[in-house]
């Protein structure tokens, strides 16, 4: 894989539920948490996801079905193949003693961070938010290794939402950093959070993106002319500090912002 489209087939399919899948690759170009691919349907589209871990020869892409492409990549199964390109982007640094948040889909990115943490012996706490239990990426797993849930029913973990937890665990403990991945609601709330704390942050935004190498312009963040696809999806504070756009409606593809209020102003 690399910055030209090369079609790989879908090794194994993981489901989550229904519309919330993962599927594994034979990928062996190197790819850092926190970086995305695009991946191609033929006849379809081409899309930006982030890598939700990467092991052993195998790249793992987790979709969660919400429009035409990500509903028509649940149909996936093993042998099919689709186009990959990348890996594009800025990601994590793995930092000792970090709170790794993921929230909703958000915890695939971060999941790949936590996992190469612990790959490195590098100690770090996870915390992952969701909306209900059957929306918790790899509740297996995490349940087994003692991750901090919370969920917004309670039906797993703790009721509650991820900025609120993330109080209470920065009242009960230290941390070096905030790093975290989710709906630009909670990153809003987290940076917020952080800055009280004065605690650093890597923070991964999605916006609309084309051409992934910085040419199109189309994921540029206004006030700062950053582009999400090169400068980011991984910003921290000091990158923030311009960018005059965060919780607002994000452009669509035409480059538009549609009008409607953004979370901030609701
Ligand atoms: C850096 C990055 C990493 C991402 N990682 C993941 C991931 O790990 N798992 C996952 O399920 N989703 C991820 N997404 C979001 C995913 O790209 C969109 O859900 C997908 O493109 C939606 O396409 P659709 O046709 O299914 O839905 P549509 O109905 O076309 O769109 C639904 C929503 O997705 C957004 N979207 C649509 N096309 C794009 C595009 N080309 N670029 C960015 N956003 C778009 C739209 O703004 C809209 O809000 C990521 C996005 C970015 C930018």
């Amino acid at each position: 894989m690399n910055e030209q489209m090369q079609t790989f087939p879908v090794v194994e399919v993981v489901e989550h539920n229904p519309t919330l899948k993962t599927f594994y690759f034979k990928v062996k170009t190197p790819v850092k948490p926190g970086q995305f691919v695009l991946m191609w349907l033929p006849g379809l589209d081409e899309k930006p996801f982030s890598v939700s871990d990467q092991k052993r020869g195998r790249l793992e892409i987790t979709i969660k079905a919400i429009g035409p492409f990500t509903k028509k990549a649940m149909e996936l199964e093993p042998g099919d193949r689709v186009g990959l390109r990348g890996p594009f982007g800025r990601g994590f640094e793995v930092q000792d003693n970090a709170l790794i948040v993921g929230a909703g889909c958000g915890v695939a990115p971060v999941r790949f961070l936590h996992e190469t943490a612990k790959r490195m012996e590098v100690n770090t706490t996870l915390l992952i938010g969701a909306r209900n239990s059957a929306e918790v990426l790899f509740k297996d797993q995490y349940v087994d290794e003692g991750a901090t849930i919370v969920t917004d029913d309670g039906s797993l973990g703790g009721k509650g939402l991820v900025p609120d937890r993330v109080r209470e665990m920065l009242a009960s403990g230290s941390y070096s950093t905030i790093c975290a991945s989710g709906p630009e609601v909670v990153l809003v709330a987290l940076r917020n959070i952080a800055k009280e704390h004065n605690l650093p942050v890597q923070l991964s935004f999605e916006r609309y993106m084309k051409c992934a190498i910085g040419i199109c312009g189309q994921c540029c963040l206004d006030g700062s002319g950053i582009r999400v696809c090169v400068e980011g999806p991984v910003l921290t504070h000091e990158e923030l500090e311009q960018v005059t756009e965060l919780g607002l409606p994000h452009r669509d593809a035409t480059g538009q912002r549609p009008e409607k209020p953004g979370i901030c102003q609701a």
